[in-house]
């Protein structure tokens, strides 16, 4: 099993979880973070670190596609281990639902 981010991270982007991370797992796309599934060694310290509870088991029912997602993404985007400054308007897209058609393929910074 390996934990993944899911769509409740999409334009929250806290990133309270990088710094966590034992094996600096996280990988920074334009408006959400993506575990790597071959590094993650499901120790679970990020998934209460999150704010938006956007981290969960993949071994829950249905994440499936955020299993692929997060295995997709962490090829390209770059790695994150440090936190940086969550998008302006983070607090107002927490716990909203439909958030997945705004997910950006585009990188982020990394750090
Ligand atoms: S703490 Fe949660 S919302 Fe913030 S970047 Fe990590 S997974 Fe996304
Ligand atoms: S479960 Fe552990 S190893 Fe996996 S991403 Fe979270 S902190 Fe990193």
């Amino acid at each position: 099993m390996t934990y993944v981010v899911t769509e409740a991270c999409i334009k929250c982007k806290f990133m309270d979880c990088v710094e966590v991370c034992p094996v600096d797992c996280f990988y920074e796309g334009e408006n959400m973070l993506v575990i790597n599934p071959n590094e993650c060694i499901d120790c679970g310290v990020c998934e209460p670190e999150c704010p938006a509870e956007a981290i969960l088991p993949d071994t829950e029912d249905g994440l499936e596609e955020w299993l692929e997602i997060n295995t997709k993404y962490s090829e390209t985007w770059p790695n994150i281990t440090v936190k940086g400054e969550p998008p302006a308007d983070a607090d107002d897209w927490q716990g909203k639902e439909g958030k997945k058609e705004f997910l950006s393929p585009n990188p982020g910074q990394g750090g």
